[in-house]
């Protein structure tokens, strides 16, 4: 059975939304679907923003998500530039710039921003990524002959940034307070082979040390530019470019007083459902993943692409038809000339095994286990084993069988 609704409003029109739209009509749907987004281009990609389209190699063009004529046959109510501001679920009634608006189902996807700096408002040759805006104005630096790049976070927007950076003849600083990058995601010992990436193409990395403070000089136009950073151990570092990739906060401000829980993501159960006719998807939601056992938030291209597929069948269907969404996640990085892959997950207390290729020339594939349990495996250029180790993640195989198959491969 499907669910009666003439009026289907999908707020972020990005990665998980688009996919959301496109599933709809996939499905059948027929009546109206508002895509409504704050930002003015058309739904696009923001995967080559850290690395292609850094360096120059690819158009803008080429990073919608969907081309004209696609968009056109998902015949949208496409609002672009328009912010939604307020929701009240009780009354089912979204604002949107400050104008209410009634909807049968909704699809909140409205992503996360980016962690700041303090004190850096304003401040020129400082940058955060995110969206195409961003990307334009960093790209434009580095080909205004900026020389020396300082990275704040050595985490994902980070080590892209420095890969492509470095790639592009800048010299580049990457400061993390972790002694290992990556090591929350990828545990100590996978981190530091991630440290020996980057130190083997010439980044100077900093670890387990943070900065005190973003040193600025006054330019002759007014205002104050980036010279560089004093880390907390009180050495400086010269700079006439910082890109912070700090950490992330899900856009949920505006739904503050909706009747919806609010933590640290729209709080959603185990089928992406928030309230009734509400539903998330992407790097906003916090759903209960019931292969885990436990609620989670993941910001990565792919959970987004499934969630808002799933979320947006979820709102076509009754409570009795509904399923769970229980993906092992799994997510990809390109830094310098290597795919980083990681399917399902590590833990900080794992065995962590090499089970084929060699850790020194940054071409292997690594298991996580704990008490018997296979949680993850981690490849650097060896996708076809990371996607054959998500298969068996999927089928739930133990350790020791996971060790096994793994066992005959060269
Ligand atoms: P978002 O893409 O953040 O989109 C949310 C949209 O909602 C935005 O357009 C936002 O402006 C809009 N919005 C917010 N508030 C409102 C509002 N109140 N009203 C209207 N609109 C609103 N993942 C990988 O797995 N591999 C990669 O290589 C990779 N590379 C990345 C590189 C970069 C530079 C970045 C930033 C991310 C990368 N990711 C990657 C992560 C991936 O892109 C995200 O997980 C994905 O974009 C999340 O999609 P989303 O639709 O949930 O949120
Ligand atoms: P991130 O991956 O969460 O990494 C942030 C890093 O910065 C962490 O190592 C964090 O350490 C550190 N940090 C936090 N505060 C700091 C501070 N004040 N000074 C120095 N370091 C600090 O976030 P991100 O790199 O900014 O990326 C933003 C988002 O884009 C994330 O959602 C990410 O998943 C997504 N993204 C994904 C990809 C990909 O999947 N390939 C690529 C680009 C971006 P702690 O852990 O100690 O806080």
């Amino acid at each position: 059975m499907t669910l009666l609704r003439e009026r289907i409003t999908i707020v972020g029109a990005s990665l998980a939304g688009y996919w959301a739209a496109e599933t709809l009509r996939r499905d059948g749907f027929e009546g109206l679907i508002s895509l409504v987004g704050d930002e003015q281009h058309e739904p696009y990609d923001r995967p080559p923003l850290s690395k292609k389209y850094l360096a120059g190699d690819v158009r803008r063009d080429q990073l919608a998500l969907g081309d004209v004529d696609k968009l056109d046959a998902l015949d949208l109510d496409l609002r672009l530039g328009q912010r939604a501001t307020g929701l009240d679920v009780a009354s089912q009634l979204l604002e949107v710039n400050g104008v209410s608006e009634s909807y049968d189902g909704l699809i909140l996807a409205t992503g996360a921003r980016c962690r700041t700096l303090p004190s850096t408002d304003g401040v020129m040759g400082v940058h955060t990524l995110r969206t195409l805006d961003d990307a334009e104005a960093i790209r434009t630096a580095l080909q205004d002959g900026a020389e020396q790049m300082v990275v704040v976070g050595a985490g994902f927007v980070g080590a892209e940034v420095a890969a492509t950076a470095v790639n592009s003849g800048m010299l580049v600083t990457m400061v993390e307070a972790l002694e290992a990058p990556f090591s929350r995601v990828l545990g100590q010992e996978m981190g530091m082979v991630l440290a020996d990436l980057h130190r083997s193409h010439g980044v100077d990395l900093r670890t387990g040390v943070g900065v005190d403070e973003v040193l600025t000089a006054p330019t002759r136009s007014g205002g104050d530019r980036v010279v560089g950073v004093r880390l907390v151990d009180g050495t400086e570092v010269s700079a006439d470019l910082l890109v912070a990739g700090i950490g992330v906060i899900p856009n949920v401000d505006w739904m503050e007083g909706s009747g919806l829980d609010l933590v640290d993501g729209v709080v959603c159960d185990a089928t992406c459902l928030a309230a009734p006719n509400v539903v998330a998807a992407g790097d906003v939601a916090r759903w209960f993943n019931v292969r885990y056992g436990e609620s989670m938030r993941v910001e990565h291209w792919d959970n987004a692409v499934q969630q808002g597929a799933h979320a947006a069948r979820r709102l076509l269907q009754t409570d009795e038809e509904a399923q769970p969404f229980n993906p092992v996640p799994w997510f990809w990085s390109d830094q310098y000339d290597r795919k980083v892959q990681l399917a399902g997950r590590s833990s900080p207390d794992a065995d962590v095994r090499v089970m084929t290729g060699s850790v020194d020339e940054h071409r292997f594939v690594a298991f996580y286990g704990h008490e018997g349990r296979f949680l993850g495996a981690l490849g650097m250029n060896r996708p076809r084993h990371v996607m054959q180790s998500k298969g068996l993640l999927e089928q739930d195989v133990s350790w020791d069988e996971a060790l096994a198959f793994a066992a005959e491969w060269d």
